[in-house]
């Protein structure tokens, strides 16, 4: 079935405006770009705040969820680097936005969600705009092991401290994008893992994602 939403001229327009300015706002990556310019933003809003999809901002898009901010997701998915056919987890599916722009970017995509109803809906909605990643139930901070190990690892919403279980799925020359920090705010970390018990990690900008539920949540 198709989507109950058409891309018209005026949404595609809009779209490519908010790629120009992700690109002022220095996302170098033009796969990164190209991908945000093809996923219409739009068909995650109730047509009432369409004049909404296009800003760079976060947005709450039902069941006490927000969309999160292009910027964010563009920031996120350049630093994953993502190559066709990387096997990709990324936790917290949310509106699956993001999820959307790893499958546009190749990767095979696995996502979890710890929230049934938007799990639900998720795994309805995306299918039907033709992204078919592999949809879960449960809680991503011990990843998804039966399932691993991963290319890439995102974490889409704030830790307290990066998951042991995460970076053990990690494959060998693998990266993890995890926010860490309090639930004020969070620094962007990047994990890549450079042999079996090796890691470099790089701490960059801070954001203020929604927190990250579930063990291990100490300190
Ligand atoms: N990637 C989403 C943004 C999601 S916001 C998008 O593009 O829209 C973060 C999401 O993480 C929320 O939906 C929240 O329910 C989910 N979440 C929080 N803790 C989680 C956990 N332990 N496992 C899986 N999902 C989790």
């Amino acid at each position: 079935m198709a989507y109950k939403y058409v891309d018209n001229y005026r949404e595609q327009g809009a779209r490519k405006k908010l790629v120009d300015e992700l690109r002022k706002k220095d996302i170098q990556d033009e796969q990164v770009l190209q991908a945000i310019g093809k996923v219409p933003r739009h068909f995650f809003f109730d047509e009432t705040f369409w004049n909404q999809a296009y800003k760079d901002i976060a947005f709450p898009i039902g069941e006490g969820q927000t969309i999160s901010q292009p910027y964010t997701v563009a920031y996120q998915t350049e630093l994953l680097h993502i190559k066709k056919g990387d096997k990709v987890l990324e936790i917290g599916t949310g509106s699956g936005y993001q999820c959307c722009i790893l499958v546009e970017l190749g990767a095979k995509v696995y996502t979890i969600e710890r929230q049934q109803k938007l799990y639900e809906r998720t795994k309805q909605v995306l299918p039907r705009m033709g992204y078919k990643p592999k949809f879960f139930l449960g809680d991503g901070s011990k990843g998804l092991e039966a399932y691993g190990p991963f290319d890439k690892i995102i974490v889409t919403a704030g830790a307290p401290t990066v998951p042991e279980m995460l970076l053990k799925q990690l494959n060998i020359g693998g990266i993890l994008v995890i926010p860490v920090g309090n639930e004020e705010l969070q620094k962007m970390v990047t994990i890549l893992k450079t042999g079996e018990n090796n890691y470099e990690r790089h701490e960059l900008d801070t954001f203020r994602f929604v927190p990250l539920i579930g063990g291990p949540l100490t300190p």
